[in-house]
Formats: C-alpha cells, sequence, structure tokens
C-alpha cells in the first residue's frame, strides 16, 4: 500500500529531541518510500528530486569542482548540453563525445540509454574502464530494460517525469549512487540548495512506478511493432529504435513534412515530453534546431491499442 501522503513541512520533536523527520527540505516520509523503490529498481542509494534537471545540475555541482571536465555523449538530451554550457559560466568544461565508442579523458563520463532522440547505446565497458566517474541517464531505457550499476556505473539518473511516473502528471528527477560518498555529497547539496521533490510528486510516482514493468513491456511490444512498419512506409527514411523500451524517432522528407505528420495526429498527441500512458508525437527540431534532421519525430508510444496507434500514424503519414 502507498504511505499516506504527509505534506506536512515540520515535526514535532520529541522530549526536545529532532526525530528523522523534522524539516521537509531535509527528508519527508513519501520521499523516503519512493527513495527506496527507486533505490530496489536500480540496485543502489537513490536520492529524489524536484526535477530530472535538479538531479542532473546536483550531479555536477556537487562531485565536481570548477575546472573539471564532463565528457557528455553527442545526441543525449539536448537539455543537459544546454546545463553543462550554463555551468560553464561557473568553471566546468565539457566535451562531447561518441557513446558507442570509449570516452576521452574526463574526470565525469555522461551516457544516455538510450540517448534521446536518437537512440544510440553507450559502450558501458568502454565506459567503465575510463577511470571516470560514469553517470549513465537511462530515463528512456528504465531498470526494467537496464541497471547500469550492474555493469560498473557509478550514477543513474532518471527523469522520473517520464517513464518512471509514467502518467504524464509528475515532474520529478532521480539519482540512484553505487557509491556510499556519492550519496552523502549528493544529500547535502541537496538539502542545502532544496531542489527536493515535493510530497505530492513522490506520491504519484510511487503509484506509478507499481505498473513500471506492465507500462515498460507494453510499450515495448507496441514500439517494435510501430517501428517494423515505419521502416516499410515509403515516406518515412530512417527509423531509430534500439529494440526495447516505447521510445523511437524516425524522419521524413523535411520539416514541412514533419509537421504535417505532427499536426495530422489525432489519437497521438502533439506535445513534448515522452514515457507516459498516452503516446506524444513532435518535430524535434523545433527545439534542437540543426542539432537534429529537420524531418526528425519523436514519438513516445503509450498505452492505446498498436493497430489504433499505427491507423493514426499511417494516416497522418498521408499528409504529408
Ligand atoms: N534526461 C532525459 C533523457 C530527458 O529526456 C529529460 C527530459 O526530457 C531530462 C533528462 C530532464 O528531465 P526533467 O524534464 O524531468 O527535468
Amino acid at each position: 500500500m502507498e504511505p499516506p501522503l504527509d505534506r506536512s513541512t515540520t515535526w514535532p520533536f520529541a522530549n526536545g529531541e529532532p526525530g528523522p523527520y523534522h524539516y521537509a527540505r531535509n527528508a519527508h516520509p513519501v520521499g523516503v518510500a519512493a527513495e527506496a523503490e527507486l533505490g530496489r529498481l536500480d540496485g543502489g542509494e537513490a536520492l529524489l528530486f524536484a526535477s530530472g534537471m535538479a538531479a542532473a545540475t546536483a550531479a555536477v555541482l556537487a562531485l565536481l569542482e570548477p575546472g573539471r571536465t564532463v565528457a557528455l555523449a553527442e545526441g543525449a538530451y539536448y537539455g543537459t548540453g544546454l546545463l553543462l554550457e550554463q555551468l560553464g559560466r561557473w568553471g566546468l568544461r565539457h566535451v562531447l563525445f561518441d557513446q558507442t565508442g570509449p570516452p576521452p579523458p574526463a574526470d565525469l563520463v555522461w551516457l544516455e540509454a538510450p540517448s534521446n532522440p536518437f537512440l544510440t547505446m553507450p559502450d558501458l565497458e568502454a565506459a567503465t574502464t575510463s577511470g571516470a566517474i560514469v553517470l549513465c541517464d537511462a530515463t528512456a531505457a528504465t531498470p526494467v530494460h537496464l541497471r547500469p550499476l550492474e555493469h560498473g556505473c557509478d550514477l543513474v539518473l532518471h527523469s522520473a517525469t517520464k517513464v518512471m511516473s509514467g502518467h504524464h502528471d509528475v515532474l520529478a528527477g532521480a539519482l540512484v549512487c553505487a557509491r556510499p560518498e556519492h550519496a552523502e555529497r549528493l544529500r547535502e547539496h541537496r538539502t542545502r540548495t532544496g531542489a527536493v521533490a515535493a510530497p505530492d510528486a513522490a506520491w504519484l510516482l510511487l503509484r506509478g512506478l507499481r505498473t513500471l514493468e506492465l507500462r515498460v513491456q507494453r510499450q515495448t511490444t507496441t514500439a517494435l511493432e510501430l517501428a517494423a512498419r515505419l521502416r516499410e512506409h515509403p515516406r518515412v527514411e530512417t527509423v531509430r529504435h534500439p529494440g526495447f523500451g516505447g521510445l523511437l524517432s524516425f524522419d521524413v522528407a523535411d520539416a514541412a513534412a514533419a509537421r504535417a505528420v505532427e499536426t495530422a495526429t489525432q489519437l497521438i498527441v502533439n506535445a513534448t515530453s515522452l514515457g507516459g500512458v498516452t503516446s506524444t508525437i513532435e518535430a524535434r527540431s523545433r527545439w534542437e534546431g540543426a542539432r537534429v534532421p529537420p524531418g526528425l519525430l519523436r514519438l513516445s508510444v503509450g498505452l492505446e491499442p498498436a493497430a489504433e496507434l499505427w491507423t493514426d500514424l499511417e494516416r497522418a503519414l498521408g499528409a504529408t
């Protein structure tokens, strides 16, 4: 059963002594319950944050120093690159590399499994034998398909906003740590900066996690079918899907064709974000510019029947 939704920000001391819960920025019961479940799923010590980007910021600021270098997988979530650029003002350096091979010398190697929206998978062995701290953003894989700590990564990052919560109604992030000293530094950093998830978000995340495996299995089955059908379609040029999970991307001729498809779907919602029970589609060039092909469409497969999703996609492709 889920824990009661305790929204308190402060709890009474016992005989003048603060208990385990005394102020919500340090810890609150629903957050701790969600962290226990996240830690169990990934096999490490989990910390919950206000968003995926809050978790990403904490990882860099808590574990690195000015002058240190992050090797970031090229083609990873574009917001991660923007964050590292921002932190350049504070003395952080970053370089991009092809994560399907070994990373360049760095203090922190930042992988993404699979990368969003290019869907490449990292060479985990090459990264984890490089000597750097290795973080794997496994937002799209989820622990159902990949447990990076078992492959030697030091940290897993999740935008829990996505598949982990699964219903497009929670903003949250998580870091799961293999090393207790990393967890300790991150916990201290989170308390000082206040980048905590609220109890409501933690509660919804916990409820979403109860159906994670079922949702991911179904999304994988449907995405495999849609990817196969898209590969056969004459108006589709490239289809990217790593063979698991509900996230895929494909290219149509150009930006105008991508706009025509995304605005013609009826069942699939033309919106950003991914990993929810409702399928979403969008042309990524509106956010990422020339980093992606102009006709690239990202499709996040939800729980609708595969046949209905294909009918919708096929009709929309006819609009190009
Ligand atoms: N990592 C990946 C792979 C993402 O797709 C996203 C968001 O799209 C994030 C991190 C950032 O997460 P949030 O939006 O919860 O801050």
